[in-house]
C-alpha cells in the first residue's frame, strides 16, 4: 500500500468536455487557478482535438494563454495528433496526453480509425513531445468494458499499452471509460501488466457509474498503483459511451485517502470549495458525496 499517492485533476478536460452547458474561458481560468491553489500538481487543463468534435473545449489557447501558472504544477492537455500537438506545443503545454482505446469499436467511434491504424498517428506525436522534453501520458480507454463490445480482451489491453510504451510515453493511464470495472477485475488486469510493465508508469482512471469507483481504487493501491485520475465535483463521462457517468470525485477520493493515512498534498476543502463553485457555473448539483453531505448540512 503506498504512503502517498499522486491525484492527477482531469476536471477541466474530461470533465467540462461532457458537460451540456458550455463553460465561459473566464470560468475554466478561475477553474484551474482554484485547482492550482489546492496542491494538485498534475491537472489536465484542456484538449486541442479539433473544435469542431469537441465545441465545449474550442478555446483551449485562449485557456492556456490566460492561466496563471504556479510552479511546481504540471499544466498538460489531451492531444489527437500533429497538428494537435501543434497547437499544444504553441500554447506552451507543460505534458501531452494521447489517447486511444483498448476495444476496436469504441476506437473507431472515438478517433475514426482501427486501433493498428492509430499508432502510426500517435507515434511522431510521442516523438515530437519527447524531443521537445515534455513528458508524455497515454491514455488507454475502455480497459475494462467498452460500450459496444462488452468484455475487453486483456490481451487488446496489453498490447495497445506495449505498442505506446515502446512509443517512449512515460506513463498509462488505464480507464474505466464507462465505469463497469469492479475490484477483483482491477487486481487481475494490474497483476497481468505488471508482469511485463513497471508498476510506478501505471495509473488509474475510474468513473461513478455504478458505485464501484472508490472500490476500484481500493484495489489499485492494493496492487501497489500511487497515480489516480480524478475529476473535481465527479464532471464527467463520455460522449461515445452510452450511459456512461461521471470521473470519480477528487474531493471523494481525498476523503479516502486522508483518513487511511495516504498523504497527497491536496487541501481537500479547497477542492470540496471549488465543486460548490463549480455546480453555480454548471448550473447543476455536482455529484460527489462530500458536496451531498455538504448541501444537506446547510
Ligand atoms: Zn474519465
Amino acid at each position: 500500500m503506498p504512503k502517498s499517492v499522486i491525484i492527477k485533476e482531469v476536471g477541466p478536460r474530461d470533465g467540462l468536455q461532457n458537460e451540456s452547458a458550455v463553460v465561459p474561458t473566464e470560468d475554466k481560468v478561475e477553474l484551474i487557478r482554484r485547482l492550482s491553489d489546492s496542491g494538485l500538481k498534475h491537472i489536465e487543463v484542456s484538449s486541442f482535438v479539433n473544435p469542431k468534435w469537441i465545441p465545449a473545449l474550442a478555446d483551449a489557447s485562449d485557456v492556456f494563454a490566460q492561466i496563471e501558472r504556479k510552479d511546481g504544477v504540471l499544466y498538460s492537455a489531451l492531444v489527437p495528433n500533429e497538428r494537435g500537438l501543434e497547437r499544444a506545443l504553441t500554447a506552451n503545454v507543460d505534458a501531452v496526453n494521447i489517447f486511444m482505446s483498448a476495444s476496436e469499436s469504441h476506437n473507431r467511434k472515438n478517433i475514426n480509425k482501427s486501433i493498428e491504424d492509430t499508432f502510426p498517428v500517435l507515434s511522431p506525436v510521442v516523438k515530437s513531445a519527447k524531443n521537445q522534453g515534455l513528458p508524455v501520458r497515454g491514455y488507454v480507454s475502455t480497459v475494462f468494458g467498452c460500450p459496444y463490445e462488452g468484455k475487453v480482451n486483456i490481451e487488446s489491453v496489453l498490447n495497445v499499452s506495449h505498442r505506446l510504451l515502446e512509443m517512449g510515453i512515460d506513463e498509462l493511464s488505464l480507464g474505466d471509460t464507462i465505469g463497469v470495472a469492479v475490484p477483483s477485475q482491477v487486481t487481475e488486469v494490474i497483476e497481468k501488466l505488471t508482469t511485463e510493465i513497471p508498476r510506478e508508469k501505471i495509473a488509474l482512471h475510474f468513473h461513478a457509474t455504478y458505485g464501484t469507483a472508490m472500490a476500484n481504487i481500493w484495489a489499485g493501491l492494493n496492487s501497489g498503483i500511487s497515480i489516480f485520475d480524478a475529476a473535481v465535483g465527479g464532471l464527467g463521462g463520455c460522449p461515445y459511451a452510452p450511459g456512461a457517468s461521471g470521473n470519480v470525485a477528487t474531493e471523494d477520493v481525498l476523503y479516502m485517502l486522508h483518513r487511511m493515512g495516504i498523504e497527497t498534498g491536496v487541501d481537500e476543502s479547497k477542492i470540496l470549495d471549488t465543486a460548490a463553485w463549480l455546480e453555480k457555473v454548471i448550473g447543476r448539483n455536482v455529484a460527489s458525496n462530500m458536496r451531498a453531505v455538504q448541501r444537506g448540512a446547510s
